[in-house]
């Protein structure tokens, strides 16, 4: 094909493996790196190569790399029980459910496990349609997500999602689903207040439910920050709203703490930033750290009762998936949770937060730069290339500092292709064992790519 330059295109992939969101009809010298070894915040590839794994994986590695404990453990759990059938029980299931209700402040509730994050969101959208029904309320199915969140790859969890590219393809998606706009601080009207802000977005969910029919409408899903969306944090009213128009009408409020649980916004969750209760929590990566794949949906009781009934009623949750508490996944998770405690990963994150925020304020003037915000170890750049109109980079531009962020040994991301044109958020998010000497690497990379950036 004319101008395609054919001689350095590899049209066969390097291998057999089809991997994510990758356009395999790449360049040679693109060719993905092909890591071999983790040890603490670092991956190690073929050549010998460490790099800083500035986004702990896929915001999933809490304790960071080459835990031995947690290989031990899989192993010990392995010889003893690897697998059970998930209508029955095991020890590690039983306790790692009794702790997560436990570190969550539910007196009383359930704990469905599966193995990922979309799972565990699919499970709650199950369970919120089937609860409604059989409480009374059975035209209470559809559910309310936010434009730019991201809950998962299948047909429903995908269309929650608030990202359009994601969507395209895969079409007719799941139906009784709606979004609203989500808080965006950087980008509010300037005439509002931060808390007027708030008000506003937690208005734009109200007027949804009336509009819809409060007796149509079964639950709202929102992370407590949207993470892989761009880092968007909320003004302080706005949870405690949400929590509010949830309460007023009935609507169940489901919190995905897929990214934010277990250490990673500076708090063990990402909800007690702002001392609210949710209905229904999902669960995953930082669940066991990326270790074995383990997600979990934890339901309050009231939830839980209304599936109690004859067999022959179907009130149950007819619902199943082989590996729903695995042991040797359970196991590990219960080691991995002892290891976030013990060390104090959520205070470390935090700390991290503070020493990482004060040398990115290095960059507040940099031509390129709009924006510096996150909590914890989720801390993201919005690339700007005018400040004062606010004119998101170009994808090529935010690419290019990623790519030269790499060649100085430090991964980073950005969000997907959240809104056309708004994928300019470098996203920040290493293992929370981070110290001072790595933060500095990854500032140190960023900043001579954002530099180099403007040549
Ligand atoms: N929820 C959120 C907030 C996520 O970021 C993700 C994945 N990045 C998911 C759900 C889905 O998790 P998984 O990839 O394990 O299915």
């Amino acid at each position: 094909m004319a101008g395609d330059n054919m001689e350095t295109q590899n049209l066969n992939s390097p291998d057999s493996l089809w991997r994510p969101m990758t356009q395999h009809r790449t360049l040679l010298s693109n060719r993905p790196k092909h890591i071999v070894k983790g040890e603490g915040c670092y991956i190690i590839n073929e050549d010998g190569e460490r790099i800083l794994d500035g986004t702990a994986g896929l915001w999933c590695v809490n304790v960071g790399h080459g835990r031995k404990e947690l290989a031990e453990e899989a192993k010990k759990q392995m010889e003893k029980l690897a697998y059970v059938i998930p209508i029955m029980t095991s020890d590690p299931a039983v306790e790692l459910s009794e702790k997560m209700l436990n570190m969550i402040g539910m007196e009383k509730g359930h704990v469905y496990f599966t193995s990922s994050g979309s799972e565990a969101n699919e499970v709650a959208f199950k369970i919120v349609r089937q609860y409604h029904l059989q409480a009374g309320n059975p035209r209470k199915h559809k559910i309310i997500s936010r434009h730019r969140a991201y809950h998962g790859n299948t047909l429903a969890t995908m269309t929650a999602t608030g990202q359009a590219e994601r969507k395209i393809g895969y079409e007719p998606l799941a139906p009784g689903f709606l979004h609203v706009p989500p808080p965006y601080p950087y980008r509010r009207h300037p005439k509002l207040t931060l808390e007027e802000h708030g008000e506003e977005c937690v208005k734009f969910l109200e007027d949804t439910i009336i509009y819809e029919g409060e007796e149509t409408v079964a639950a709202f899903i929102m992370e407590p920050m949207i993470s892989g969306g761009g880092v968007l944090i909320p003004p302080d009213n706005y949870l405690a709203g949400v929590r509010e128009v949830c309460d007023r009408y009935n609507v169940l409020l489901i919190m995905d703490e897929v990214v934010s649980g277990f250490g990673r916004t500076g708090k063990m969750f990402g909800h007690e930033h702002w001392g609210i209760k949710a209905d229904v929590f999902t669960f995953a990566k930082g669940m066991a750290s990326g270790y074995m794949p383990v997600a979990a949906t934890v339901v309050k009781e009231e939830i839980f009762e209304a599936f109690y009934g004859e067999t022959s009623e179907l009130r149950h949750f007819r619902h199943i998936n082989t590996y729903g508490g695995h042991p040797v996944a359970a196991a590990v998770s219960l080691k991995n949770i002892d290891i976030v405690k013990q060390e104090n990963l959520p205070a470390n994150a935090a700390k991290m937060e503070t020493y990482l925020r004060n040398r990115l304020s290095e960059f507040s003037d940099h031509p390129l730069v709009g924006d510096i915000r996150g909590r914890g170890l989720l801390l993201g750049i919005e690339l700007v290339s005018d400040k004062e109109k606010k004119t998101p980079v170009s994808l090529a531009q935010a690419n290019g500092i990623l790519q030269n962020c790499l060649k100085e040994g430090v991964l980073v991301m950005r969000n997907g292709n959240t809104v056309p044109g708004l994928g300019n958020i470098l996203i920040m998010a290493p293992p929370l064992i981070l110290k001072e000497n790595e933060a500095d690497q990854i500032v140190d990379a960023v900043g001579k790519s954002l530099n180099q950036a403007l040549n």
